[in-house]
């Protein structure tokens, strides 16, 4: 008896619709709806469709287009026509610096191509130019650059004070080095700043001098560059929210519309939700405050309040950071690189910044607190310690799911994968290595070692969600170069840098999406299109699965969608 009701709706709605008259209930109607182009779903049971249905910043439903239209199309509908470009959920970004996004959208890119413009001496001052020009800016204002890059300089003729000096008498002038640790200075910095011949260069630091006499070349490292570094102007309030916008944009026209702020310290998080508050809420922001401003942070934001967001900022966890970087030969390994130490030492396997106990300690505070982890760590030896404190810290809960993260792995082992997958970790890879640093790698820790770096097919194998990352602005916020990298493994010089962890773009494509929103605790509201989702989506000019996979890099972003406003498109 009770079928029946039931029943008789069915039959009467099915007839409605056969008879191509029904209005779909006001919960129903979608607000908007995609369709003619590829949708990519990232959604393993329903991998691709031909329309989607956003309803209140919220993915309605997905399907075919005649039953999308039929029960979500109502008169206030809007039909998107993709026109061939292809729809996926919008990226996720599982390790970055936000924090310096600010800064950046208010400096030159100077990277070496393809990541900038930077080829030459010339061609940096070309952009400097430009930039001045474009922004208005006036005599006596700073003017920055990031990504410089002397190694990439051709003929090793690399940028000096004199290159700057011709077209910017007025302006102190600032050419960060792509180590983020030093800047090439032209005279009215130098002014600025008070280094002239006359100035000692101070220890750990670096001044390069002109050949033969005592005048300051340029380029400011380390020690000497600290002073300069932390001088620098800090953003006023109203400039903390248009900074921070600004910042934003830089992800959301990479298609990201999830950044994550890798290492924070406490002037950093105040930065950021005070910017929240004031409207810098184009994306969300998650925050992972560094270990040593732990006990400061949590004054302010006690353990309950991480890990949900306000005005689209929330804190993930906390960072512990526990070796250097391969190429700088400053990872911690097992064994000794193939050449001397970033000083000249000989055996050379880098070094432990701590002792292990320290580490044991970190671990078990944080996992006390309840709270994630995110562990950098790129060595053999320094994982190494990482799994040796979670032994320590976790034990009796080894397998918890804590979605503890470990940021780069680069050259993680086999055997360490093992445990891994014992101890529920996430290895958040970085595979643009294969690409920026892969004959570096080969030179400096052999082939076979450099192969298996990132090994995200090995990873995957045995059964782990990996992400991918840029580390930005160690590289530009590219999500197509970081999936490119990870399909192909191509080096600088055209070498596959292990051909066999290689991956399938839809599991590239994982990495940056629904593996990502795992790592971040969000797969259910983010990472892939399915109803009840956030309609956080990107569209591209191609589809990533379908074409020539050494294009992939090609690929542009065409729009960016949060919550189903467009915040970015391409003009
Ligand atoms: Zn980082």
């Amino acid at each position: 008896m009770t079928m029946r009701p039931i029943l008789i709706l069915a039959i009467l709605g099915s007839m409605a619709l056969v008879a191509g008259c029904s209005k779909p209930a006001p919960n129903l109607t979608a607000d908007t709806i995609y369709t003619g182009g590829d949708i990519v779903t990232v959604n393993d049971a329903q991998p691709a469709v031909e329309a989607l249905a956003v309803k209140d910043g919220k993915i309605l439903a997905a399907g075919t287009r005649a039953e999308i239209e039929r029960a979500h199309k109502g008169q206030g509908t809007t039909i998107v026509d993709l026109a061939g470009k292809t729809l996926l959920p919008a990226f996720l970004d599982p390790h970055s610096h936000y924090i310096n996004s600010l800064t950046m959208a208010n400096q030159v890119n100077v990277f070496a191509p393809p990541a900038g413009p930077g080829k030459d001496a010339a061609s940096i001052v070309a952009e400097l130019k430009k930039f001045r020009a474009a922004r208005k800016i006036p005599e006596g204002e700073v003017i920055m650059a990031y990504g410089y890059d002397e190694t990439s300089m051709p003929d090793g003729r690399t940028l000096s004070r004199d290159d700057l000096d011709k077209d910017f008498p007025n302006n102190p002038v600032m050419v960060g080095h792509t180590s983020l640790h030093g800047a090439v200075l032209n005279s009215a910095a130098f002014r600025k700043y008070g280094i002239s011949a006359e100035t000692k260069t101070p220890p750990g630091g670096i001044i390069v001098r002109k050949p033969g006499s005592n005048e300051p070349d340029g380029l400011v490292m380390e020690t000497a560059w600290l002073p300069i570094f932390g001088s620098l102007p800090k953003p006023t309030p109203e400039q903390e929210v248009e900074w921070s916008r600004a910042g934003q944009m830089l992800y959301a026209a990479a298609g990201i519309t999830t950044a994550q702020e890798g290492a924070t310290h406490a002037a950093d998080i105040a930065i950021m939700q005070r910017a929240a508050a004031g409207g810098a809420t184009l994306i969300d922001v998650i925050a992972f405050p560094f270990i040593l401003d732990l006990d400061a942070i949590l004054k302010d934001n006690p353990p309950d309040t991480f890990g949900s967001y306000k005005n689209h900022f929330k804190l993930g966890g906390v960072k512990v950071t526990l070796d250097g970087s391969p190429q700088g030969r400053t990872a911690f390994f097992t064994t000794p690189y193939l050449v001397d130490g970033p000083n000249g030492e000989k055996n050379w396997s880098g070094e432990l910044p701590f002792p292990q106990d320290t580490v044991n300690g970190w671990f078990k505070r944080v996992y006390d607190l309840g709270l994630p982890l995110n562990v950098h760590a790129n060595g053999d030896a320094a994982i190494d310690v990482l799994l040796r404190a979670h032994e320590s810290a976790a034990a009796g809960s080894l397998d918890k799911d804590r979605r503890t993260t470990i940021i780069h792995s680069q050259f993680v082992r086999p055997d360490q994968l093992d445990k891994y997958v014992a101890f529920k970790f996430i290895p958040s890879f970085f595979t643009e290595h294969t690409f920026y640093f892969g004959e570096t790698h080969v030179k400096q820790r052999g082939r076979e070692q450099a192969y298996f770096l990132s090994p995200m097919r090995t990873a995957i194998d045995k059964g782990l969600r990996p992400t991918n990352h840029t580390d930005f602005n160690v590289s530009p916020l590219d999500q197509m170069v970081v999936v490119w990298t990870a399909v192909n493994r191509v080096s600088r010089g055209g070498e596959v840098i292990g051909p066999d962890q290689r991956v399938t773009p839809i599991e590239a494509l994982k990495a940056i999406t629904i593996n990502a929103a795992h790592q971040y605790f969000e797969e259910k509201s983010k990472g892939s299109l399915e109803p009840g989702k956030l309609a956080d989506l990107v569209i591209l000019d191609k589809n990533p699965l379908k074409v020539d996979p050494m294009t992939i890099k090609d690929i542009k972003v065409v729009e960016t969608l949060k919550e189903g406003k467009s915040i970015y498109k391409a003009k």
